[in-house]
């Protein structure tokens, strides 16, 4: 494979063709699609090295889907990006049910992103001794991390010992970003002024404590990046005509939903907020392995006369409207659709993940319940091998 020598040159269309011919010649087999996008490779520096080429995945919409946010307000077209047939119909018809009952109330409760380092002391008592050192001196360390960043605050720490071992959890609010290279670098200029100011042993930047792109109580409990929550009173009318049941059958489902979820020791109690998290995620160039914590979702349901009362908590939602993937072409214009690229947009953009999430739940709970959930598989999901 002949490649530019300087690396600056990687991201030229002749290093990528040059790539994609040695696959081609590796593999036996043609490469056109990865290589026919018009997008220019050179867009791609800092998000990916070694570029062949693009994945192109198919983006369809839904709506409108009325939002009452705190910062999302009116009715919404909002891009899903999936190969899972049936998805987009799907979370469509939830998006009617929710517009046709008066729309979706949501709001955030709270922001903010980690990273854990460790440090290992002398012994328990250097521990204890280091952990009182961190809270007498935390101004200073705020200073020193906020020297690395003109968005980044951070805001608090968690301390939790194992012996000699302390992990500190670090907890910063990142502005419109999802933050995490703006506060692992903030989190390396804490633990350098540590080592200098205080006799530590040893130390490394996580501990996997952040919790980082995976499911954890830690994040269910204290939140990682934004945790929102949404509601909807489902009106007797649209529950039987469009979603073909009633708010009791579907609420009975749900409790025994969660007794299922409980014995199978699922974390969260959800029927598929994966499927929206992953489409919007995937659309609109957020980080997807991001998903694993961010999919973790509580839905709660009751009858209310004949209407359903449906609430939703998403307590580790990770998103950025700044920075990261965001601003690579087609992932910016599916944002922008639905408002929220760049500055001041992030909480917005939560908001609007939580809404849609909540129209896949309810479409397939009433799917479920109604039985429809096969038929409608059949129709739009299927591709089994053609001949
Ligand atoms: P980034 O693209 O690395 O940096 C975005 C920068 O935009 C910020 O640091 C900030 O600069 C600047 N900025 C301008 N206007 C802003 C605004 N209104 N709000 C916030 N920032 C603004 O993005 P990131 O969010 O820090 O990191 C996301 C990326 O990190 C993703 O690509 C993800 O895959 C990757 N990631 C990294 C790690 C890691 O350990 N490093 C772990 C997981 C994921 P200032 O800081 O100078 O203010």
């Amino acid at each position: 494979m002949k490649l530019p020598k300087n690396r600056e040159n990687d991201y030229l269309i002749e290093a990528l063709k040059a790539r994609t011919e040695f696959l081609e010649k590796q593999s036996k087999h043609p490469i056109e699609h990865l290589t026919s996008s018009r997008i220019d490779p050179e867009v791609t520096r800092g998000n990916i090295e070694s570029i062949i080429g693009f994945a192109q995945v198919p983006v369809g919409v839904i709506g409108p889907l009325k939002i009452n946010g705190e910062h999302a307000r009116g009715n919404f077209y909002v891009p899903l990006s999936t190969t899972e047939g049936a998805l987009v119909s799907s979370y469509n018809r939830g998006a009617r049910a929710i517009s046709l009952s008066g729309g979706v109330n949501v709001i955030v409760t709270s922001d903010g992103i980690q990273r854990a380092p460790f440090f290992v002391l002398e012994d328990v008592f250097k521990a204890k001794e280091f952990t009182k050192w961190v809270q007498n001196n935390f101004q200073r360390i705020r200073e020193v991390a906020e020297s690395t960043t003109s968005h980044g605050r951070l805001i608090r720490f968690n301390s939790y010992l194992q012996g000699r071992i302390v992990y500190l959890r670090l907890h910063f609010s990142t502005g419109d970003a999802m933050g995490m290279n703006m506060i692992t670098k903030a989190s390396q200029a804490v633990c350098n002024y540590i080592e200098l100011n205080f006799p530590i042993v040893s130390y490394a930047i996580e501990s996997n404590m952040a919790v980082d792109k995976k499911p954890a109580h830690i994040n269910t409990i204290l939140g990682r990046g934004k945790s929102v929550t949404a509601e909807v009173l489902f009106k007797e009318k649209v529950i039987a005509k469009l979603l073909r049941t009633t708010a009791r059958d579907i609420d009975t489902a749900y409790r025994r939903w969660v007794t299922g979820g409980q014995l199978a020791g699922i974390l969260g109690s959800n029927g598929h907020v994966a499927n929206g998290i992953a489409a919007l995620f995937l659309a609109c160039g957020q980080d997807l392995a991001n998903i694993s914590e961010s999919c973790v979702g509580y839905i709660y349901t009751e009858t209310i006369g004949k209407d359903l009362y449906v609430s939703l908590q998403l307590p580790s939602l990770v998103v950025g409207t700044i920075g990261g993937g965001v601003s690579l072409p087609t992932q910016k214009e599916c944002l922008q659709i639905i408002g929220c690229h760049g500055e001041g947009k992030v909480m917005k953009f939560a908001e609007v993940v939580a809404a849609t999430v909540m129209a896949g739940e309810i479409s397939l709970a009433a799917s479920i319940v109604a039985g429809d959930f096969v038929t409608a598989h059949e129709k739009f999901g299927r591709n089994k091998p053609r001949e």
